[in-house]
């Protein structure tokens, strides 16, 4: 059997073609040149498998796709309440390049607008040897496993027409927002945006994002999941230009959309999602680009406000055996609403001398509160008489939760219990 997501997606795209509406960026003059018909779209599960379709090997600039990474970036270097003072997290609702800052404050309004991109550029990691914008290029690099390179002729092409851009540095710097010379953080910023990926380059990084900071294909924490979280609550609120409102309503998946015609999607604990055609409506997100989105928001059940059922199934099983042992075995995450369903379910137990096992081996996440929550089961399943093993094989606990209740951890499988 061959699975049928390439051949929705290849029908998704045929469909979103005929729209040829839009226009294509022209105030980076390389941009005016980029051919209007290209469509792609790729998706990357959390487990990394990438499905794609159309111009998929097709490299365009990142733009501002490359904002929401920047600062993740800047996050994880400096942490966010560094972050916080000098870039806000509020809706602007007026144009990605506008000359504005919040009126308190005298902070850029959020880091998806030009006014804080730049800022958060100037946040970046950088040695004399290597600047902010190669750290941003290797750290992509790493985030879709794979060497991306600057786009060299966007780069002096929007040099060239970096009016507004410097105009706003120039403000930065004059209430202090930015320490150093404007000129060159701009330049640098714009230099972030000219980084070339593809669609599926763009999904895998996604990905990330969605996995909660772990890179699905080599396992490795990238993020912290804080930082993401952070991130994703950004694109949610501020990412799609001054058409945020409508993208949260008829979409509803946190994105970032780029000049060049990319957008980038995410849904958390699902998928990473990109597409690229260059046309863009009056807002500056990709008209067939915003198309696929709406369609596969629909068609798929996408929409983050429509709430993924809570895992029913976290029981796996519930075994009796003749010595009055019970074991439970859970599987999924252990989130607030599966563990009070778990923890509802052990009321039932009733007070005695039993052994409760509860063998977490098949979860796959257990959240601060899954953890806290039922440790505090164990704790009054003990306090009912009953001696209680947990059995966390895969060491899904993290030290941090499960501090202080070693006694009840057994690092090993089931049957090895049993013995
Ligand atoms: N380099 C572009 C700029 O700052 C990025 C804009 C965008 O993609 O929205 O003008």
């Amino acid at each position: 059997m061959k699975t049928p997501v390439p051949d929705y997606l290849a029908h998704v795209l045929d469909q979103c073609h005929a729209n040829t509406e839009g226009a294509l960026a022209d105030y980076i003059p390389e941009l005016a040149a980029a051919n209007p018909n290209r469509i792609a779209l790729a998706l990357s599960t959390i487990d990394g498998t990438i499905y794609s379709s159309g111009d998929d090997e097709v490299e365009f600039t990142i733009q501002s796709m490359s904002k929401p990474f920047a600062y993740a970036l800047a996050i994880q270097e400096h942490g966010l309440a560094q972050v916080l003072e000098k870039v806000g997290v509020e809706p602007s609702g007026e144009a990605f390049n506008q000359i504005s800052l919040e009126k308190e404050r005298s902070i850029p309004k959020n880091p998806m607008i030009n006014s804080g991109a730049i800022t958060t550029h100037s946040l970046l990691p950088h040695k004399k040897t290597v600047s902010r914008a190669e750290h941003l290029r290797r750290f992509l690099s790493e985030l879709c496993g794979r060497k991306l390179t600057f786009d060299e002729q966007v780069y002096q092409s929007e040099l060239k027409a970096a009016f507004r851009n410097l105009s706003i540095g120039y403000m930065l710097r004059t209430v202090g927002v930015l320490e150093e010379d404007p000129e060159h953080i701009v330049h640098g910023y714009i230099q972030q945006c000219a980084i070339k990926v593809t669609v599926k380059d763009l999904a895998r990084m996604g990905s990330v994002l969605a996995n909660g900071g772990k890179d699905p294909v080599t396992g490795k924490c990238i993020l912290d999941r804080q930082v993401c979280r952070q991130v994703l609550s950004v694109m949610m609120t501020c990412g799609m230009y001054d058409a945020a409102g409508d993208w949260l309503t008829t979409v509803g998946i946190p994105a970032k959309s780029g000049v060049a015609g990319g957008i980038i999607g995410v849904l958390p604990g699902q998928v990473g999602i990109a597409v690229f055609s260059p046309k863009l409506d009056s807002h500056g997100n990709s008209v067939r680009g915003v198309e696929i989105f709406e369609r596969l928001s629909s068609d798929m059940g996408l929409h983050l406000m429509e709430g993924t059922p809570s895992a029913q199934t976290i029981i796996q099983s519930r075994r009796e055996y003749d010595d009055g042992m019970v074991v439970y075995e859970l599987r999924g995450v252990l989130q607030f609403t599966e563990t009070e369903m778990f923890l509802r379910e052990l009321q039932n137990e009733p007070v005695g001398k039993n052994k409760v096992v509860l063998d977490l081996t098949h979860l796959t996440l257990i959240h601060d509160v899954g953890a806290r929550m039922l440790f505090e089961g164990v704790k009054r399943l003990q306090d009912d008489g009953h001696r209680v093993v947990v059995l966390d094989a895969e060491s899904l606990l993290s030290e941090q939760q499960s501090k202080g209740h070693k006694r009840v951890i057994v690092q090993q499988h089931l049957h090895d219990y049993l013995k």
